[in-house]
């Protein structure tokens, strides 16, 4: 499997990295920040530029929290990721960031993975609704087409008649990948959920098929958060899902191994 890293965080080296934040850049990110870092986060969610489901909701904080993102990234030392929603976005982020995340909204749009994929940054590439895994790695073929192979999947939940989570996370997409792509994969919990009470025991889930690693979104006052609220968990809550994960990711790294 390619090794894929973040700064200096690797995917696909045996280890369980989590990046974590708030599900979009509030006035106070460097608090939610430090509070991920003090968590056990490895790299940080930065998401300026919101996708939202409707133009009359709150698109994100834009240009105006970029340095807010050089402040997090030198106050923590960890690595920033953020998700551009066109190619000018991709202009203005690259100077301020690590990485790129690539949204389930946006993962057909093949004129933006080329541009994530031209800055040679890594790319965190969500399936979208309802992609297949042959578009998924199509997707991702257009970023590695622009010579750029720093592509980590993140599987995110995908749309079934299951009405109770927000989507269905579908974990067999890390086995399955397996067989498919050298690309490591991670699975967001959060977005697979919609729910905090069951961000944890899917994250759980992710460790014991042997995922990456995973994305969570975090907020130290997860009921007031400007997007996703019901979904963010609280910074104690993420320092236990970080060592939790972590152990049975190892274990299970481990009988896996002897099994076979
Ligand atoms: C997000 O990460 O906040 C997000 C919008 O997720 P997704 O693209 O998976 O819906
Ligand atoms: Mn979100």
């Amino acid at each position: 499997m390619r090794t894929v890293a973040i700064g200096d965080v690797e995917f696909g080296a045996g280890g369980f990295p989590v990046i974590a934040g708030p599900c979009s850049v509030e006035s106070d990110y460097l608090a939610h920040a430090r509070a991920a870092a003090s968590s056990g986060a490895d790299v940080l969610r930065g998401s300026v530029f919101k996708p939202r489901s409707g133009p009359d909701r709150f698109q994100g904080i834009g240009p105006e929290g970029i340095p807010l993102l050089a402040r997090a990234r030198d106050a923590t030392g960890l690595p920033v990721i953020a998700e551009p929603l066109d190619a000018e976005d991709v202009q203005l982020l690259e100077p301020h960031v690590d990485g790129f995340l690539v949204g389930a909204r946006s993962m057909h749009n093949s004129r933006l993975l080329q541009s994530v994929g031209a800055t040679g940054r890594p790319v965190v590439l969500k399936r979208a609704f309802a992609a297949t895994y042959d578009e998924w790695l199509g997707a991702a073929d257009y970023v590695r087409s622009t010579g750029n192979d720093e592509v980590i999947l993140c599987e995110r939940g995908i749309r079934t008649f299951v009405t109770e989570t927000r989507n269905t996370l579908d974990i067999s997409a890390v086995p399955v990948l397996r067989t498919r792509t050298d690309l490591p994969v991670i699975v967001d919990p959060s977005h697979a959920s919609g729910r905090r009470e069951w961000v944890l025991p899917l994250a759980m889930a992710a460790a014991g098929v042997l995922a990456d690693g995973l994305i969570v979104e975090c907020h130290t006052r997860p009921h007031e958060s400007w997007t996703d609220s019901d979904q963010a968990i609280e910074p104690p809550e993420l320092k236990h899902l970080i060592d939790a994960t972590r152990q049975l990711s190892a274990v299970s790294r481990a009988l896996t191994l002897r099994s076979d």
